[in-house]
């Protein structure tokens, strides 16, 4: 099966409207494409009723807190109109708003400016992150580029790497669950966890009814899906596997690069007994 279940599209930080994702993972092959936009669901929703092409698996990549670490889980054939998850959606939309001004005030002090309008601007649907104010430092000429704006103020354990007030782990794993969907735990190795501490995680993510870990997340190294192929077993969880596709032009995410699973892996589409369509 050619599935790709980790993509985003404009609705969150990708670069392609979901028609442009739609067409682009047409003309890749792909057969099951999911559409897992950050703590949202406009992408999914603007696919609704679409025919021709992959079927399409309505997804959300939530964002949580675990241990002081940011995680995500993705959420993988939901009911996009469940009232649980509706609710949790709109939570993480207020702490996403919070965390935006947080993160424009340290900027502010920083020396920057306009930078809550600015990213706002960017983001252009509200749901707005950390790559629309790297965006807009490069492109206000505040910094000469996307990655510089990551590697001094916006990335992991940088000043403006604020992550508190997303929800619980538990809390989106219930939420994914009231939709009816599958929880998976995302590319479990871009959390820079010691092997004890990812171990830990997965525990965890286990405990709290977690369903499934991205075994392939983009172009990975054999030995290391081989390596969360044998973690995801150990705990009995079924597999995934997606691109985590954000734009074209970056080869190891590009749709389609992730959609082998290792044979020893349970894929995560033979617990579906159907597919719930977007409507
Ligand atoms: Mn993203
Ligand atoms: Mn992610
Ligand atoms: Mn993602």
């Amino acid at each position: 099966m050619r599935a790709d279940l980790h993509t985003h599209t404009t609705a969150s930080d990708g670069s392609l409207a979901p028609a442009e994702l739609l067409a682009r993972a047409t003309a890749a092959g792909i057969e099951l494409l999911a559409v897992t936009d950050h703590d949202g669901i406009d992408g999914c929703l603007a696919l609704a009723g679409a025919r021709g092409g992959p079927q399409i698996i309505a997804g959300i990549e939530l964002s949580t807190t675990w241990q002081n670490a940011g995680v995500h889980i993705v959420g993988l054939n939901i009911d996009l109109h469940d009232s649980t998850l509706r609710t949790g959606i709109d939570l993480q939309r207020t702490a996403r708003q919070v965390r935006a001004e947080r993160i424009a005030g340290k900027l502010t002090k920083l020396g920057f400016r306009d930078t809550l309008e600015g990213a706002l601007r960017v983001a252009g649907n509200g749901n707005v992150g950390r790559p629309h104010f790297a965006r807009f430092l490069a492109e206000s000429g505040q910094l000469p580029d996307e990655k510089t704006a990551f590697k001094r103020h916006l990335g992991r354990g940088k000043p403006c790497d604020i992550r508190s007030g997303w929800a619980a782990l538990p809390d989106v794993i219930t939420w994914i669950h009231a939709a009816g969907g599958t929880a998976v735990l995302a590319h479990p190795l871009k959390y820079k966890l010691t092997h004890r501490k990812l171990e830990a995680l997965v525990n965890d993510f286990r405990a709290a009814g977690g369903d499934a870990v991205e075994v392939v997340s983009g172009l990975q190294d054999a030995m290391v899906t081989e390596r969360i192929a044998r973690l995801t077993n150990r705990h009995g969880l079924l597999a995934s596997g997606g691109s985590d596709f954000h734009q074209p032009g970056q080869h190891w995410s590009e749709l389609g690069c992730a959609t082998a699973l290792p044979a020893i892996c349970r894929p995560v589409w033979q617990s579906w007994d159907s597919i719930r369509p977007a409507r």
